[in-house]
């Protein structure tokens, strides 16, 4: 099983694709991500994993 983080390929709130790490941290577990077209920062946090329903 992999460690990776997920990196967002996509910006969530716009849909552009130019994001960059935003922060002074980037080996916390919530990376934060700035949308360099929108202008948003935004954090991807891992939540846990679930099972099948
Ligand atoms: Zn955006």
């Amino acid at each position: 099983m992999t460690t990776a983080r997920a990196v967002p390929q996509y910006c969530p709130y716009c849909g552009e694709d130019q994001i960059r790490p935003w922060g002074d941290d980037p080996d916390k577990d919530h990376a934060q991500w700035k949308c360099e077209d929108c202008l948003r920062v935004f954090e991807v946090r891992y939540k846990g994993t679930t099972g099948h329903d």
